[in-house]
C-alpha cells in the first residue's frame, strides 16, 4: 500500500494520506457522508465526455434504457441479491403509520429523540447495479429473437460501503451493455467488449490490465462462491493502478451470469432453452477519477490524443478553404 503518513507533530495525530486525496477539492464538494459527493463542473464534464465516448462504441441493434436510482424491492429479492450481497443493499424506508404515529415520531425527533425507530421498509431498494431491472422487462416480451437482445442501460447505483477513498463511493454511476441470448451469443458479446473496452482505455491514455476476478460475496459461503466464480472465469475486470500496482481499482467489469437471470425470470432463447446473460459495466465515476489521477486536473495539459478522443479540443479541420472549428 502506498499510503504516506504525515510526520507526527505534537498537536496533530498522524494523518493517513491517500494518493487520490489531492483530487478531492477539484472534483468534489463534501456532503457530510463518506462516499457521497457533489460533483464539480470540471468532473461532470469529463463524466459526460466519457459517457459520449462509450455511446459512440454502442453496437447496432442495442436498445437504450435509463433507470432511476431505485428499483422494485421484490424484483431485487427475486434476483437473489440477498444471497450474495445483503451487506451492501440500501433499502428505502418511510414513515408508513397513521397520522398520529407519524406525528409521534416527529415529536420524538423534536425532543431530541430517535424518529427512525418508526420507519418501515418501502417496496423499493436503491439499485445496486444498472442491469437488474432489464431482465424482467426482457422477460415480459416473450421468447428471444434469434441472436438474442442487447441493451444499453445506466443508473445511479448505491452500495453501502462507506469509505474515505475517492474511488469507493456509496453513490456512483454505472453504465452497462447487456446481452441476453444463447451461450454463444453471450460469449461472443463478452469477448468483443473485452477487446473494445481495452481499446477505449488505451485511447484514454490509461494504464491498465485485465484479470479475472470475483465479486465481494458476503460471508463464509460467499468466499466459496467467489472461488468458484474465479475458477469458472465468470468475471473479468479492467484494473487501473490508482493507489498501487498491488491494489488496483476495478473500473470496468465483464460478467457472465450463465442462465441465472433467465431461469429466475423465465427468459427462453429461440430454442426454448433458458437463455444466458452477460454484461459489461463501466464505473463512470471510477473512470473519471482515473482520468484526473492519470492526466491531472488541467484539461489543457492532457495529451492531445486523449483530448481529441474526448472531443475536448477545438479541432483543426483541413478543408479546401483553410481551417475551421469542429
Ligand atoms: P461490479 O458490478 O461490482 O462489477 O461493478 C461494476 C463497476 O462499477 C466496477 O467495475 C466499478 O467501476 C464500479 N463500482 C463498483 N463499486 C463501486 C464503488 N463503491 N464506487 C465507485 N464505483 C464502483
Ligand atoms: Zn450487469
Amino acid at each position: 500500500m502506498s499510503i504516506a503518513v504525515l510526520p507526527n507533530s505534537p498537536d496533530t495525530a498522524p494523518q493517513m494520506i491517500d494518493p487520490l486525496d489531492h483530487l478531492a477539492d477539484k472534483l468534489f464538494h463534501r456532503m457530510g457522508a463518506d462516499g457521497v459527493y457533489a460533483r464539480t463542473a470540471l468532473y461532470e464534464g469529463i463524466v459526460e465526455r466519457l459517457a459520449a465516448l462509450i455511446t459512440s462504441h454502442r453496437e447496432a441493434g442495442t436498445e437504450v434504457m435509463r433507470f432511476p436510482p431505485v428499483m422494485s424491492r421484490a424484483q431485487l429479492e427475486k434476483s437473489g441479491y440477498l444471497k450474495s450481497f445483503p451487506n451492501l443493499l440500501g433499502c428505502v424506508c418511510g414513515l408508513h403509520g397513521t397520522e398520529r404515529e407519524i406525528n409521534a415520531a416527529v415529536s420524538r425527533f423534536d425532543a431530541g429523540g430517535d424518529w427512525t425507530s418508526s420507519l418501515s421498509p418501502a417496496d423499493l431498494v436503491l439499485s445496486p447495479a444498472a442491469c437488474y431491472p432489464v431482465y424482467p422487462i426482457a422477460a415480459s416480451r416473450g421468447p428471444l429473437p434469434k441472436g438474442g437482445l442487447r441493451f444499453d442501460v445506466a443508473a445511479d447505483c448505491f452500495r453501502r460501503e462507506p469509505s474515505k477513498h475517492l474511488d469507493r463511493l456509496q453513490s456512483f454511476r454505472m453504465r452497462e451493455y447487456v446481452c441476453i441470448g444463447s451461450p454463444d451469443d453471450v460469449a461472443d458479446f463478452r469477448e468483443r467488449w473485452m477487446v473494445r473496452a481495452q481499446a477505449i482505455a488505451r485511447d484514454l491514455g490509461l494504464t491498465f490490465r485485465v484479470d479475472y476476478a470475483s465479486d465481494p460475496f458476503f460471508g463464509r459461503v460467499g468466499q466459496m462462491k467467489a472461488v468458484s466464480q474465479k475458477q469458472q472465469q465468470l468475471k473479468f475486470e479492467l484494473l487501473i493502478p490508482l493507489r498501487s500496482d498491488e491494489q488496483p481499482t476495478a473500473c470496468m467489469s465483464f460478467n457472465y451470469h450463465r442462465e441465472h437471470f433467465c431461469t429466475t425470470w423465465g427468459i427462453q432463447d429461440a430454442n426454448g432453452e433458458p437463455a444466458h446473460t452477460g454484461c459489461v459495466a463501466f464505473g463512470m465515476d471510477r473512470l473519471a477519477v482515473a482520468m484526473f489521477h492519470t492526466h491531472g486536473t488541467d484539461l489543457s495539459a492532457w495529451p492531445a490524443k486523449v483530448q481529441d478522443v474526448l472531443g475536448l479540443q477545438p479541432h483543426v479541420a483541413a478543408g479546401a478553404h483553410g481551417e475551421g472549428w469542429r
